[in-house]
């Protein structure tokens, strides 16, 4: 199986239309037509996830978020991102990203999240996910949504008694989507909400939950490594790395 047959099992999956104008995904460098030794499966791409690719004879990364976003000029080794692009390619280990596809798609991240949250009724729409709730409390929903991805700096806004019928999820960071949001839904759960968001939802009477980026996508890897399980590959979990300690961690 060569690298570019993994690329058509995971396109299947997540099919590249999907992703946003804007997003940058696919083959970010390497070579499709290689015979594939092994997948690691990451978020991000990492110095470290490149040690533990090459140790473990994987010549092929698969992460979430791309590993190149702004065009190079140049790569310069005595940068942290120059330094891994030259790696990478010194190694010939391949590197191929699915972002907003893989937010997107049936069974991706969005669709699990709103699994995890007890959503029913779930529907597309743009960059998250709606569904209903059993009229839970807004501070209910949050307690679920830190419980169940062990995020403790899960934070609402709004009044913690509102009954939330309807919540719209966006994996990430989708302080974008407020505004379809507030037409469709009770809450938006998402990441990185810029403070001036905050202020004005509270303005506005809306309800937000926040968690953090790593915590709404590190199920990216189990996702895309049930996508390959039914094919004979040799697949890597890159060791999970959060890039921030939480204080009952040290
Ligand atoms: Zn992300």
């Amino acid at each position: 199986m060569t690298n570019g047959d993994i690329v058509k099992i995971l396109e299947e999956f997540a099919p590249p239309y999907l992703a946003e104008e804007w997003d940058r995904i696919g083959l970010m460098v390497g070579n499709l037509q290689a015979e594939n030794s092994g997948v690691l499966v990451t978020l991000d791409v990492t110095p470290e996830a490149i040690k533990q690719a090459e140790d473990e004879g994987a010549n092929l990364i698969v992460s979430h978020h791309p590993l190149i976003w702004d065009p190079l000029a140049r790569i310069d080794e005595g940068t942290m991102r120059g330094a891994m692009y030259a790696e990478l390619i010194r190694k010939g280990i391949s590197v191929y990203s699915m972002h907003t596809n893989l937010d997107k798609t049936k069974g991706g991240i969005n669709d699990r999240l709103a699994a995890l949250f007890n959503g029913k009724d779930v529907q597309n729409d743009g960059l998250g996910r709606i569904f209903s709730l059993g009229d839970v409390t807004l501070k209910q929903l949050a307690v679920i949504v830190r419980d169940t991805l062990d995020d403790d700096t899960v934070f609402a806004v709004g009044d913690p008694n509102k009954i939330i019928k309807t919540a719209y999820v966006v994996s990430g960071s989708g302080g974008s989507e407020y505004a379809r949001a507030k037409e469709v839904a009770d809450v938006l759960i998402t990441g990185e909400i810029k403070h001036n968001l905050l202020v004005e939802a509270k303005a506005e009477g809306f309800c937000l939950i926040g968690f953090s980026h790593f915590a709404s996508e590190t199920i990216a890897q189990e996702i895309l490594c049930d996508a390959l399980a039914p094919y004979s590959i040799n697949i890597i979990k890159a060791a999970k790395v959060c890039p921030f300690w939480r204080l009952d961690e040290v």
